[in-house]
């Protein structure tokens, strides 16, 4: 008679497999005495889960080099640079990133492409994807493909659906754009708002970090949240929460894209910064970049219009911090230099907006100022491994 042995050493090994994986994602190389300290087991435990991780393929032991300590160094438990890695991609309007990221959130290879015609259809990006992943393969020297693909997009996603409800800067509106692209690459896909990203990634391994509330708020051409409460990301029943930017903080504001009146993106977005320092041009990062350029120089006329956006950017903080109170705000886009020009005009405002006038939060800037979003769309792509590393088999 064959007995089935009871599955609850199993479920134990995977849990604590994940918690080890877990603990190198996200804080890379550790020592075998700080993984027993962080995962709070037996020093033969750890030497057993070790042995699994290792002969999955997803972890190494190796002897630091550079270290200056003197006497015999110790091993540490590193990401297996040669083990699965992800297909990570940011798709923006004017061109798409994708990157071969391993364990450890390590960019392995990097390919960029420009879109002919701005902004991309659906099937251009879906095969620009596919393109790409050729591409980093290649870049990377790897025989294997990618396990997954995250893809971060500028715009409203379902979560359970990989749909994009609505990306109103690509022009797209219900796109289906996880099964687009799962037709043409062999491996899961998962789709993700690129503010939810970006927050994602300064709490694993940025500005964030042992945070359990914070809010990245980013600014663009559009402005938009990714919150984290609770140390659990804020979706929302859809997958739509965040879109603070069509917030209306004042009626009598300009005309918003979106069909109001005076959205906090009217006044605090790309454009808006670009008409209060008088400007007409379109606003392009090199046109924004300009303002911000002069604003620092203390170039009056700019420094006006970077304050005004400030104030603006304090009232849209303060109904953040009246809705979820968050530790940390961490301003990213070309809100991150308003931040560093006119913290004051920011606090200010935030103090009067706030309830009570009383907040203790921190404003900070991101510490991936350029690649949130593509490390968050990998983020997106190794929960399944993360969750299961034994799913690598
Ligand atoms: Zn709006």
């Amino acid at each position: 008679m064959v007995v089935t042995p009871p599955a609850r050493p199993d479920a134990i090994r995977r849990h604590n497999l994940a918690l080890m994986l877990g603990e190198i994602h996200r804080n890379g190389a550790l020592t075998r005495a700080e993984l027993t300290q962080r995962l709070g087991v037996s020093r033969s435990t750890i030497g057993a889960l070790v042995t699994d991780l290792s002969d999955l393929g997803l972890v190494q032991e190796v002897v630091p080099t550079g270290g200056e300590r003197a006497g015999r160094p110790s091993h540490v438990v590193a990401p297996n640079a040669d083990g699965p890695y992800v297909l990570a991609i940011d798709l923006e309007v004017t061109h798409l990133t994708a990157a071969a990221v391993g364990i450890g959130g390590i960019v392995l290879a990097r390919h960029v492409i420009i879109w002919k015609e701005s902004p991309p259809t659906p099937a251009q990006a879906a095969q620009a994807v596919r393109t790409c992943a050729a591409a980093v393969q290649r870049g990377a020297g790897r025989s294997d493909g990618p396990v997954a693909v995250g893809i971060s997009v500028p715009g409203t996603v379902s979560r359970h659906s990989g749909t994009i409800h609505v990306a109103p800067n690509l022009e797209w509106r219900d796109v289906p754009l996880r099964d687009l692209v799962g037709r043409r690459i062999p491996a899961p896909v998962a789709v993700g708002n690129d503010a939810d990203l970006s927050v994602l990634t300064e709490h694993v391994r940025g500005s964030a970090r042992g945070c359990d509330d914070v809010v990245y708020l980013i600014g663009r051409i559009g402005v938009g949240a990714g919150l984290i409460v609770n140390g659990s990301p804020l979706r929302g029943a859809a997958g739509h929460a965040g879109e603070i930017g069509h917030n209306v903080i004042d009626v009598t504001g300009p005309p918003c894209h979106c069909g109001n009146r005076g959205c906090l993106e009217t006044f605090v977005g790309d454009a808006a910064l670009l008409a209060a320092a008088g400007e007409k041009e379109a606003p392009t990062d090199e046109n924004v970049r300009a303002v911000l350029d002069a604003a620092e120089a203390a170039d009056p006329r700019a420094l006006t219009a970077v304050r005004t956006v400030a104030g603006r950017l304090g009232q849209g903080i303060a109904e953040l911090v009246n809705t979820v109170d968050p530790q940390r705000v961490i301003l990213g886009g070309s809100l991150s230099r308003v931040l560093a020009i006119a913290e004051p005009e920011i606090r200010a405002s935030l103090v009067r907006f706030t309830f009570a006038g009383h907040t203790d939060v921190v404003l900070m800037q991101p510490l991936y100022p350029t690649d949130a979003t593509l490390l968050g769309a990998a983020e997106i792509a190794f929960e399944q491994l993360l969750r299961d590393p034994l799913s690598a088999r």
